[in-house]
């Protein structure tokens, strides 16, 4: 065993093995240092086989990767997503969208940090925040991200990063493929050999035989195989938010159905539904909360919300939370084996994605020094991922046991905090501490249309804040007024969604 690492041992082919191999194998390429890489994956245990709705994270690893994009929607039967409609979160009856392309991003900046002044300004008008983006048109209008040219050229309609809908099992495979110059060994590990004196991991046992490395990767899953044999502390959320179990099932949808370009969040009475649309099927599941319904009383849910049979693929229980530390010794948990939150709003890939970005970019040097700041940031980002899905709950809903208990016992401190001190003033970049590097997290963009879909912005504070300042109002107006009519105009342009993936 070496530090700092030359031989990363990741065990598990899942998403989170797949994309930590084609990381770290492209960082020591940049670096023209190689690294040795081994995947060690078990045939006799397969990949968690739901989790599909990713962020615009995903679509900027594949362009870094220097994949196509266009094969990658073809090979895993992908769909396009702009963004989750949230149904029913508010009150029976109400949704908002909350599309993910920022509009700040192509306008003018209004100083030196990133600023919010067309959400805020599109509040105090009282007009809807989703007006500014080009997204909730797409979205809206069951659009792809690009418009067919008449010499059949496919041109993007905007430079955000959209995200995807995919099949998580086809996905992980499709990285497999491309990932080169990986060692692959199919074994069940058993457990781990450790240094007498440093505790460290110097091979894992399997029942191929021992695999000797430098540094371990656990992306075991739901098993945390190697971080629990590391003496892993499993730190719950049970306390702040509410669901534990989930029942996943297919929807068949016919070759010329219009495919939704969004994740439908739909809340019911004891949770919540997700709908995730690939290429051949919608993937659904109830996630709920095994305290107030059975799963026989989820599925009949279910079926009265949709109208028609369901059959539950699995009957899947959950402790929701995150490793204490995630990084122990010479071991690192990613994915699922190192934290779990309801997929509300698709934190989990995308926190692998920038949990590996964080320790490729400052902590390839694995010393302690370095276990001790990742796990710092892995907790902060873990505990705002949590923050941000429980305002999701703060509802005018109180129609079941479970939406009570909810309004009285499970909106948390930091979320009651927050909403009492955006009474007086607007949200902006200042009240989120930026993650190392700036790496893209859960700050002012992600929250705006939530709170506004909720109905929790204040409008007077947002007029104060335009009133303060008539050249930004000025500024904001012309902005928020010159998208919405762009917009508006360029969406029906943009191919259907579902004959742009037929002509991939
Ligand atoms: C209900 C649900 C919905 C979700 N929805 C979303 C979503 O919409 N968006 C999102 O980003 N994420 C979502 N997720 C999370 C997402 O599924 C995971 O982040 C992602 O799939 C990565 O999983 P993984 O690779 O960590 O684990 P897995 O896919 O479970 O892979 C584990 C791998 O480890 C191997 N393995 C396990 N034990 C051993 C052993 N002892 N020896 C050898 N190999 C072993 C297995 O063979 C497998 O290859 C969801 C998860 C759940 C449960």
């Amino acid at each position: 065993m070496s530090l700092p690492p030359q031989h990363f041992v990741i065990v598990g082919g899942g998403t989170a093995g797949w994309l930590a191999a084609m990381m770290l194998q492209q960082a020591g390429a940049k670096m023209h240092k190689p690294f040795k890489i081994t995947v060690v994956e078990s045939s006799k245990i397969p990949a968690i086989g739901v989790g599909e709705g990713t962020t615009a994270v995903f679509r900027q690893m594949l362009k870094q990767f220097g994949l196509d994009e266009f094969e990658f929607l073809k090979e895993t039967e992908a769909t396009i997503k702009f963004g989750i409609r949230h149904k029913d979160w508010r009150r029976v009856g109400h949704h908002y969208d909350g599309p993910i392309d920022d509009p700040h991003l192509v306008m003018e900046s209004a100083g030196s940090k990133p600023q919010s002044y067309i959400d805020i300004f599109s509040c105090a008008a009282g007009r809807k925040l989703a007006d500014t983006h080009l997204f909730a048109y797409l979205l809206d209008q069951h659009k792809a991200p690009f418009a067919q040219m008449s010499d059949g050229r496919k041109v993007a309609m905007g430079p955000f990063h959209h995200a995807y809908h995919f099949d998580q099992a086809k996905a992980g495979q499709y990285l497999r493929k491309k990932a080169k110059r990986v060692e692959v060994i199919d074994a069940l590990v058993s457990g781990v050999k450790r240094d007498s004196e440093t505790g460290y991991i110097t091979a894992l046992e399997t029942d191929a035989g021992e695999v000797a490395g430098d540094f371990f990767i656990d992306c075991t899953g739901f098993r945390k195989t190697l971080i629990s044999a590391m003496g892993g502390e499993w730190l719950s959320y049970r306390k702040d938010l509410p669901l534990n179990r989930a029942m996943p099932f297919w929807l068949d949808i016919a070759d010329d159905e219009e495919l939704t370009p969004y994740t439908t969040a739909w809340a019911q009475g004891s949770g919540w539904l997700w709908m995730i649309p690939t290429q051949s099927r919608i993937g659904c599941g109830y996630v709920y909360s095994d305290a107030h319904i059975s799963p026989e009383q989820a599925k009949d849910e279910i079926e009265k919300t949709l109208g028609r049979e369901i059959e539950p693929r699995s009957d899947l229980r959950f402790d929701i939370g995150r490793q204490k530390d995630s990084w122990i010794g010479n071991c690192l948990a990613l994915g699922l084996s190192s934290s779990f939150l309801e997929p509300l709003e698709a934190t989990s890939i995308h926190g692998t994605i920038v949990q590996l970005l964080v320790f490729i970019t400052y902590h390839l040097k694995a010393t302690p020094e370095d276990a001790a700041a990742y796990n710092a940031f892995a907790a902060r980002q873990l505990d705002d991922f949590k923050n941000f899905i429980n305002l999701h709950y703060v509802s005018e809903r109180r129609d079941t046991p479970f939406w009570q208990s909810v309004a009285n016992d499970f909106i948390g401190k930091a979320t009651r905090e927050r909403l009492a001190y955006w009474q007086n003033k607007m949200p902006d970049i200042d009240d989120f501490a930026p993650l190392p590097g700036g790496f893209a997290h859960t700050e002012q963009q992600l929250y705006y249309p939530v709170l506004d879909g909720l109905g929790l912005l204040n409008r007077s504070a947002a007029q104060a804040a335009m009133e303060k300042n008539p050249a930004l109002k000025q500024k904001a107006k012309a902005a928020a007024d010159s998208l919405t009519a762009e917009y508006r105009a360029a969406a029906p342009r943009a191919m259907p969604h579902r004959s742009f993936l037929n002509s991939l």
